[in-house]
């Protein structure tokens, strides 16, 4: 794989740290250094701004505007996109020394660091700034609250060892650029009561966003409010010789419907008023991050470097997604930059599920919960393709299709199966019986039927099958009878089926829920049918899955023999151009193998694994762990290992020169995935938990935890060793290293009993 690292920042196993400033990279390490705590996040860049290159991003989950409306005279290609939009910067600080303004990049500093604490979750920024009189030390400290998500706080820490003249504003500002363009947004500003007001208005979809701030300082200062079109802040002009500290702290409210406006800011208020201050909210932060570590961390001994990585890489899902508001997802990029427009894609059932279904089953359930409540968009989504049923988008923050792309847009279904498969996949973790009742079967019958309206059977009407689709490999467009579709699909008629039949057994919901989506039992033969004929290209003999009608017959190009400069490959080669070999992108038929894992012999898995990773570019950050995973399963250690490699630390060394942009959120969730699926060999698409633990040969130990039915159970792993420890005594059946056992509180197999 064409990926070098970048490396700049120092390793450490619970901080990420950047000692010495470095301009060139200062927009890599905003994205690195961002907190969230899923309701907001702040990209981690300097509050008082540098002429260095940068994105002073801070979202606010579900706030968007939509892009223009346009015309595109075709049926079922989307008219109007939309986009997570940068919001109120509550962190921004205006500073002068001696009547300059503060530019680290351009001013002589130096001790600078730059420390993301991943058990207390904040983010510490200080240096030195040498003026021709002396010297002052700058500390900044900020952190978003995990436990009152609406609660951002900031301290500055500012000493000085000659009487500097100090100029300090701290301000509530809508002038937010979205890519590099002026804000939209409309803002109405006040001071009531010692608080700073801010209330910002979307300009398309109208919502709001209300701001209150207090600021105090540990000296007597006298203060003044200053106040532009978009901006309100309260200023500090003074002598220091010794130190002065800051505290700013703010309560934001969100209105993500438009109905509140009147009452925001009273909320707003009220919400400051109660907040805790400074030291006691950083205690409850750091309780909190203590407490989840507990019960999350991954320890991994012999390699600090993946030590830190996969830590970072726990702790950015955890902020970005916990289960805070349903109608919250996770974006490809989280809430950390504006590359893919905040959106969540089929990332979310696919690749993010499985840490919530081990960590945090009701995030899990909360996050189909979201498709459940975007269901009405899905249906609308059906209508526009000429289908029936419900069409998930590939890529939203609402429910509503915003891939402008129409390829994807129409023709990935991708989506949709993996809305089935997740349901399938938290049923088979939680059994919650409830969840299937209320919306999992709702969701099941208006899948199958999409499906079903758009599959088609073949000329002599005796293959199901679908045309005109894109896998997941989406270096083929407009393919037909792509294996992972037609595959997903019947593996979605048959759990909508199984749970059909469930239902109906135990009387609950069942005659209602076909009411409701207007359906007769009969619709139920269709799907057999459908299932039972759909096309599957398969040959025993070689035991491959061809991924289309046609692959095997594509032209061969050896991805080794594409020169380094040319990747990543859609910037360098046409659109077209990509699509005419046998290249993949990502896994295809590898994923559904993943996915399904449990259905398929290893001799198959070998077979298709050897064939498809020397055709697989990995452009798609979500690749080099499906193949890791699989890798190690098939006992290809050392190729496991080397996929590995880029998934902790994917974008703290930024392997694919685009961390600017924003971290790939989705693929930290992969890295999550690669050592619990991977080296631990975890199986979880079974009737029964499957454990099959190797070691890298560079690791010591390593050991993870999750969750399952009610236990919490740690997978220690050494060389010699497996022991399996519960936090409860009650019995739970498993299959290690293929055999079952019963865990009750702990567990042990030497490994050369294995
Ligand atoms: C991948 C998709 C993925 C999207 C968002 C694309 O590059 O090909 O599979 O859904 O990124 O992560």
């Amino acid at each position: 794989m064409a990926k070098i690292a970048n490396k700049y920042l120092k390793t450490d196993p619970w901080r990420i740290v950047e000692e010495g400033f470095h301009p060139e990279r200062n927009q890599v390490s905003e994205s690195i250094f961002s907190l969230a705590n899923e309701f907001m996040g702040a990209r981690g860049f300097l509050e008082e701004g540098s002429s260095a290159k940068s994105l002073q991003g801070i979202y606010y989950n579900g706030i968007y505007e939509w892009g223009e409306e346009a015309n595109p005279g075709y049926k079922g290609i989307i008219r109007r996109t939309h986009y997570m939009v940068n919001g109120l910067n509550w962190l921004k600080t205006a500073l002068k020394v001696d009547g300059e303004a503060v530019d680290i990049a351009k001013g002589e500093i130096s001790a600078f660091q730059r420390v993301l604490d991943l058990k207390a979750g904040t983010l510490t920024r200080s240096f030195t700034l040498h003026s021709q009189s002396g010297k002052i030390r700058f500390t900044f400290i900020r952190f978003l609250s995990m436990t009152h998500c609406r609660s951002g706080y900031q301290r500055i820490v500012i000493s000085s060892d000659y009487p500097a003249h100090i100029e300090i504003g701290f301000a509530l500002d809508f002038n937010t650029k979205h890519w590099g363009q002026a804000g939209r947004w409309q803002a109405d500003l006040d001071v009531q009561e010692g608080m700073l007001l801010a209330l910002g208005r979307t300009q398309t979809t109208g919502q709001y966003v209300a701001g209150a701030m207090t600021v105090k300082p540990s000296l007597p200062l006298s203060s003044s409010i200053y106040r532009f079109e978009k901006e309100i802040g309260v200023a500090y002009s003074f002598r220091l010789d010794g130190e002065v500290v800051f505290d700013r702290k703010v309560s934001i409210i969100p209105d993500k419907r438009g109905e509140k406006k009147n009452s925001l800011l009273s909320e707003a208020k009220a919400d400051l008023l109660q907040s805790l201050d400074f030291d006691k909210a950083l205690r409850e932060n750091r309780e909190y991050w203590e407490d989840f570590w507990k019960k999350t961390d991954i320890e991994i001994e012999g390699d600090p470097e993946n030590q830190q990585g996969i830590r970072f890489c726990i702790f950015q899902l955890q902020q970005t997604y916990h289960g805070f508001d349903p109608s919250n997802n996770i974006g490809a990029k989280g809430l950390t930059g504006e590359a893919y427009s905040g959106h969540a894609f089929w990332d979310t059932e696919t690749y993010c599920l499985p840490f919530y279904l081990f960590n945090n089953l009701s995030a899990a359930r909360d996050l189909l919960l979201f498709r459940y409540h975007t269901l009405p968009e899905a249906r609308k989504r059906a209508r526009e393709l000429d289908c029936e049923g419900a069409c998930y988008p590939i890529a939203t923050l609402n429910g509503h299709e915003a891939c402008s792309l129409w390829q994807h847009a129409s023709l990935q279904l991708q989506p949709s199966t993996g809305v089935a498969y997740g349901i399938f996949h938290y049923f088979r973790i939680s059994r919650d019986f409830t969840f299937l009742a209320d919306y999992g079967f709702e969701m099941l019958l208006e899948i199958s039927r999409f499906l079903l309206s758009r599959g088609q059977w073949n000329s002599d009407g005796s293959r199901f099958g679908f045309y005109c689709v894109m896998g997941p490999d989406e270096f083929q467009m407009m393919v037909n009878h792509n294996t992972y579709t037609n595959y997903l699909a019947k593996k979605t008629f048959l759990f909508t089926l199984e749970v059909g039949k469930l239902l109906k057994e135990k009387g609950v919901k069942y005659f209602e829920t076909l009411k409701k989506v207007g359906l007769g039992e009969d619709f139920f033969e269709k799907i057999k049918t459908a299932a039972d004929k759909m096309l599957i290209l398969y040959d025993p003999k070689t035991e491959l899955f061809e991924q289309h009608q046609g692959y095997f017959d594509l032209p061969h190009i050896d991805v080794d023999s594409i020169p380094v400069t040319e990747f990543p490959l859609y910037k360098n080669w046409s659109y077209d151009r990509i699509y005419r070999n046998d290249m993949i992108k990502q896994p295809d038929v590898l994923m559904f193998l993943f996915l399904y894992n449990q259905e398929f012999p290893l001799s198959v898995k070998k077979a298709n694994y050897e064939f498809y990773e020397p055709r697989c570019i990995h452009e798609s950050s979500l690749s080099p762990s499906i193949h890791s995973i699989l890798a190690a399963e098939i006992g290809k250690t050392a190729e496991a290992l080397a996929f590995f490699e880029f998934a902790t630390r994917l974008d703290l060394d930024d392997y694919n020169r685009n961390a600017e942009e924003g971290l790939h959120l989705t693929s930290i969730a992969a890295a999550w995935m690669n050592i619990v699926y991977g080296f631990g060999g975890l199986r979880s698409d079974g009737e029964i938990l499957s454990l099959n633990p190797q070691i890298p040969e560079i690791w010591n130990r390593y050991a993870f935890k999750i969750n399952y039915r009610g236990k919490n159970i740690t997978v220690d792993v050494t060389k010699n060793q497996v022991k399996l420890t519960s936090d409860s005594e009650s019995s739970l059946s498993l299959l290690l290293f293929g055999k079952e056992i019963v865990l009750n509180s702990e567990y042990c197999v030497e490994r050369t009993q294995v």
